[in-house]
């Protein structure tokens, strides 16, 4: 029994039938599942028939011998897995365990994607995103600079859907793009009728090409497959647990939509143009950061997680408030060199310490104001202002500035 063998693993009641892939241990069998899902099921107490040996070539060299030609009049796009539902469609192949694949797998896998571009593609991670970690961020964050400096004229990111906004997120603030950088995602494996996995793809690769240089979130608009919206990274929300259109941009529209019929972009407002801006990459980041949500019964003890932390962000209540008994807690921890960033559980407005005395006696203690940023996007941006401001001073201005349109920039909550 070999990786890449069809089989039919037996397991007490239960028969799984897939392809096994090289990930598998001594103690596990790994199998893909024909929806593209991935299963681990236990050698000892499996009973396993090989059905079909050899039916797939896994792991050989992919880069080089790609059948596809290489095709001048085409832009090249530059697809980089870190995991989740939406890569298990490309990955069949390779089984996530090399580094690399080339446009044949690409096609095999999505067809409808044929013609758009020239490919590359590239594995970072093979994790579901609530498995993501500021280390593999770092990861990411480089191997998307390596293929713009290669050459890249968009990348697209594949991600579970789960975390995508703070990996988004963290690439905004990392990040100086000349090219569109456009994570996208599933929220229906495959094997669904109902699955997006391939307007999103397209309409990613498309956006990819596009003149939109920014770090942008490409998923559906609406429940059909009529068009995707483009979210600005740094500013969007999974607002729902398993709709096709779960993704949105808080306060606004999204910055622009793609048709997935005429593949036209209609874009709503400003943004970084193709070649505006140099490549660079600041991909150190502080992990040492917790966010806090306060909520009526829980006491300033909770404030302890933060005590041997970098930093600190707390999803307040309303305009930025916590029961007045954290308050010496947190001026305890600012006096200690802890940074303490206040924002809001309410989905959109943003905070604002003078209205109320608990937001003045905040704001005393030495809160730092992250006005409308998203509570997740902050935690991001407070590890990243840590590990690249030269004092608390300068995380204090950091996080009261716009980096990558997290912070919109009106002041007054009313108006
Ligand atoms: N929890 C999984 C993830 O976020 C869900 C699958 C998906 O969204 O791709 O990776």
């Amino acid at each position: 029994m070999n990786a890449g063998d069809r089989v039919r693993a037996r397991r007490a009641d239960t028969t799984y039938e897939g392809v096994l892939l090289p990930s598998s241990s001594e103690e596990h069998l790994v199998l893909k599942l024909d929806g593209g899902y991935n299963v681990g099921v236990e050698r000892e107490h499996a009973e396993v028939e090989v059905l079909d040996p050899g039916v797939y070539e896994i792991g050989g060299e992919s880069e080089g011998d790609s059948e596809v030609a290489f095709d001048d009049d085409l832009p090249t796009v530059s697809l980089i897995s870190t995991g989740g539902t939406i890569a298990s469609t490309v990955d069949y192949r390779t089984g996530a365990v090399t580094a690399q694949f080339d446009a044949e797998d690409v096609l095999r896998a999505v067809p409808d994607l044929a013609g758009l571009a020239n490919y590359r593609g590239r594995v970072v991670a093979n994790i579901l995103s609530e498995n993501m970690t500021p280390e593999i961020w770092r990861d990411l964050a480089r191997a998307v600079f390596e293929e713009i400096e290669a050459g890249a004229d968009g990348v697209v990111v594949m991600h579970g859907t789960d975390t995508m906004q703070f990996s988004a997120s963290a690439l905004a603030f990392m990040l100086d793009t000349p090219v569109p950088v456009v994570f996208t995602g599933s929220q229906r494996s495959a094997d669904r009728p109902s699955s997006d996995n391939v307007m999103n793809a397209v309409c990613a690769v498309e956006a990819a090409k596009s003149d939109l240089a920014e770090v942008l979130v490409c998923m559906h608009a609406t429940e059909s497959d009529d068009r995707c919206a483009l979210h600005r990274g740094s500013r969007v929300r999974k607002n729902h647990t398993s709709r096709r259109d779960a993704f949105e941009t808080v306060g606004r529209k999204p910055l622009a939509e793609i048709d997935y019929g005429s593949r036209e972009i209609t874009v709503r407002r400003e943004h970084a143009t193709r070649g505006e801006r140099d490549p660079a990459l600041s991909p150190d980041l502080e992990a040492d950061v917790e966010l806090l949500k306060y909520t009526p019964g829980t006491g300033p003890e909770a404030l302890s997680i933060a005590e041997d932390s970098a930093g600190l962000v707390i999803e307040g209540t309303g305009l930025g408030h916590v029961h007045t008994d954290w308050i010496p807690r947190i001026e305890e921890l600012v006096e200690s060199g802890t940074p303490v960033v206040m924002t809001s559980q309410c989905i959109e407005g943003r905070v604002c310490d003078r209205v109320y005395d608990t937001g003045r006696d905040l704001l005393e203690a030495g809160t730092i104001e992250a006005g409308d940023t998203l509570p997740g996007t902050a935690k991001v941006k407070l590890m990243w202002a840590l590990a690249n401001a030269e004092s608390v001073a300068e995380v204090d201005e950091t996080m009261r500035t716009d980096l990558a349109g997290e912070l919109t920039e009106r002041s007054v909550p009313w108006s």
